[in-house]
C-alpha cells in the first residue's frame, strides 16, 4: 500500500493533535501504520526543526518481499557478486567465522528483528506486516525521509567507498534520528537503538544466518556511537548549525565519529592498489573488490581473538591511520591483499602483534608472535604472508600453487 500525505500541512498538524484524544477513546486499533506515520510527519519535523516533505511513502510488505528490496539495496550499491568477494575477504583476515554463510546469510540475518525501515530508491518507510511499530521508532524512520530532502541519501549511498566511509556516514544518519526517536519514546524511555537493531545481537529466529558478533557489531555502531557523536555535536556550541554542516559534510570515517579531537589527516580512503614485495612472487591480477575497514572495525575484527581483551583491541585500532583490502582475480588464483598504516611505529607493532595472533586463531596454526616477516602455508592449501615496512603492515592470503614459500 502506498500512501501520499495531502498538501496541506497546518490543518493535517491541527487533525493530529485532535487525533491523539481520539485515539485514546475511540479509533486506537483501527488506525493503520502507515496512518500513524501520516500523522506523525508534522510532528516529527517540527521536533527535528526540518520541513515535512509533501509526499512520504509507506508500505506494509511481507517479510518475502522486504527481503528482495533489501537484497536489490545490496546489489545496487556494490554490483551482485561483490557479497561474494567481501565473504572471502573477510574470512581471509579473520573478521567472518567460517560457520557463517556471509553472502546467503546478511540479509536473513537482519530480516527477524527488521521492525521497519526507510528505503531511500522509493522514498517510503516500509514496515513489515504485523510487527509492532512503536511511535517512537516511526519517528525514527520520519527522520530519515526529513534528512533524504536534503542529503539524498541513494545518491550518497552508492558513492560510498569503504565499510570505513559508511560507518561515519551512518553513524550521523542514525545518530539523529535515535535522538529524536529518543524524544518520541517517553514517557517508556529506553535506549535509542534497541528498538530498531538492538535485538540483531540477540535474535533467535533467524537460526543459521544468526549474525556472528563483529558483523552485528558492524550493524550497531552508527546507532550506538553515532548517538553519542550526534548528541556531543548538538549540545555543542551552535549545535544546531554544525549538525546542518555536518548533513552537508557527512563524517568520512569511523574515527571521526569516535574521537572528539578528530585529526583530519587520520582515515583517508586510498585508492592506490596495493604493491607487494617482489619476492613474495604473486601474480598479478585484477582488483575485483576494495575496501577500508577503519579504526573501529579493525578494533573488532583483533576482538575477535580469544587471546585479545575487548580494551587491548580498541587500543591497538586507535592507532590507525588508513588501510586498504582488497580481493585480485587472475586467471587461476584469488589473493586478498590488506595494507594497514599506523600513526607510528610503535602502534604498527601493536597492531602486527596482535593480527599475528587472530591468524593463528583464524588459520588454526602456530606463528611465530615475534616474526617481522612471516610467511605460512595453511591446512587449506592457502598461503599466508604478513611483512611490515616502518608502519605499514601488509597481509596477504592466496591460493596460488607457484607462490614462493619457501622453508
Ligand atoms: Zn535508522
Amino acid at each position: 500500500m502506498k500512501t501520499k500525505l495531502p498538501s496541506l500541512l497546518p490543518k493535517i498538524s491541527l487533525l493530529c493533535l485532535l487525533g491523539v484524544i481520539w485515539s485514546a477513546t475511540l479509533a486506537a486499533e483501527s488506525q493503520s501504520v502507515c496512518d500513524r506515520v501520516r500523522a506523525l510527519l508534522p510532528k516529527v519535523a517540527s521536533v527535528r526543526g526540518l520541513p515535512a516533505p509533501q509526499r512520504l511513502g509507506c508500505e506494509e510488505l511481507s517479510v518475502a518481499e522486504l527481503e528482495k528490496v533489501k537484497r536489490q539495496q545490496y546489489a545496487q550499491s556494490d554490483g551482485s557478486s561483490m557479497l561474494s568477494y567481501e565473504e572471502l575477504a573477510y574470512r581471509a583476515i579473520g573478521l567472518v567465522p567460517d560457520s557463517f554463510a556471509y553472502e546467503r546469510c546478511l540479509v536473513k540475518g537482519i530480516l527477524p528483528d527488521l521492525l521497519a525501515t526507510y528505503e531511500p530508491s522509493k522514498r517510503a518507510i516500509l514496515i513489515p506486516a504485523g510487527r509492532p511499530a512503536s511511535d517512537a521508532l516511526l519517528a525514527h524512520e520520519i527522520v530519515h525521509a526529513l534528512q533524504d530532502r536534503y542529503v539524498h541519501i541513494g545518491v550518497r549511498e552508492k558513492k560510498l567507498k569503504s565499510t570505513d566511509q559508511s560507518l561515519g556516514f551512518y553513524g550521523l544518519l542514525e545518530g539523529d534520528a535515535v535522538r529524536i526517536q529518543a524524544i518520541f519514546e517517553q514517557p517508556q524511555r529506553v535506549e535509542g537503538a534497541k528498538a530498531e537493531v538492538g535485538a540483531l545481537t540477540q535474535n533467535t529466529e533467524s537460526g543459521e544466518c544468526h549474525l556472528p558478533e563483529s558483523i552485528a557489531r558492524n550493524f550497531d555502531f552508527p546507532y550506538s556511537f553515532g548517538a553519542l557523536f550526534v548528541d556531543r555535536i548538538v549540545k555543542g556550541e551552535n549545535g544546531a548549525a554544525r549538525l546542518g554542516e555536518l548533513m552537508q559534510k557527512p563524517p568520512q570515517t569511523s574515527s571521526q565519529i569516535l574521537h572528539r579531537l578528530w585529526n583530519p589527516q587520520w582515515g583517508r580512503y586510498s585508492d592506490k592498489p596495493i604493491s607487494v614485495p617482489r619476492a613474495w612472487r604473486l601474480p598479478a591480477g585484477q582488483v575485483v573488490y576494495s575496501d577500508s575497514l577503519g579504526e573501529y572495525m579493525t578494533g573488532v575484527l583483533l576482538s575477535a581473538t580469544a587471546t585479545i581483551s575487548r580494551a587491548e583491541a580498541i587500543l591497538t585500532g586507535r592507532g590507525w591511520l588508513s588501510d586498504r583490502l582488497e580481493v585480485l582475480r587472475s586467471k587461476d588464483a584469488t589473493q586478498v591483499r590488506w595494507r594497514t598504516d599506523w600513526q607510528s611505529l610503535a602502534a604498527a607493532e601493536h597492531f602486527q602483534r596482535n593480527f599475528i595472533g587472530r591468524l593463528s586463531e583464524n588459520y588454526n596454526i602456530e606463528l611465530n608472535q615475534d616474526a617481522a616477516g612471516l610467511v605460512a602455508s595453511t591446512a587449506a592449501g592457502r598461503w599466508i604472508g604478513l611483512g611490515r615496512r616502518a608502519e605499514s603492515v601488509l597481509f596477504i592470503a592466496t591460493n596460488h600453487s607457484s607462490t614462493a614459500y619457501r622453508k
